[in-house]
């Protein structure tokens, strides 16, 4: 699909955050969101984070080679996670980590990172990444 700038504006917090929204009744985070909670009915929705949780890996994908317009990030692996506080579940790129030291359970944390250019259109596109939280790997690169 062509990159348009309305729609890429309309959809920027969810580009820029993980945008979700927490049911206070149940206590669950709807993501994507939702405007009636998945798991009670309520409709008292409210808006929610959820970059602003370090999450654990449960598995991942590496994919090679990086797709049209993703060289920079070759090879770029994709990761199940689950956040540490509310326990929801996202798929993600990782970031700052070689596909050998990726491993179930490594705690990782969100950072906002250049995924790809649009030199047409003359745009950096940016998106949440998560890499691991330093300390937890042993060749941890900032
Ligand atoms: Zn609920």
């Amino acid at each position: 699909m062509r990159f348009s700038i309305p729609r890429y504006w309309r959809e920027r917090h969810s580009h820029y955050r993980l945008y979700a929204k927490k049911c206070p009744k149940c206590g669950r985070v709807n993501y994507p969101p939702s405007n009636i909670c998945r798991y009670c009915g309520s409709t008292e929705l409210e808006d929610y984070y959820l970059d602003s949780e370090k999450a654990k890996i449960i598995s991942w994908t590496i994919i090679y080679p990086a797709p049209e317009g993703f060289e920079e990030q070759r090879p770029r692996i994709i990761a199940l996670l689950e956040t540490l506080e509310t326990k929801t579940h996202i798929i993600a790129p990782l970031a700052d980590i070689l596909p050998e030291e990726v491993k179930e359970g490594l705690i990782v944390e969100p950072v906002l990172r250049r995924i790809k250019e649009d030199r047409e259109a003359g745009l950096i596109h940016y998106a949440i990444a998560y890499r691991p939280v330093i300390g937890s790997i042993g060749t941890n690169k900032q």
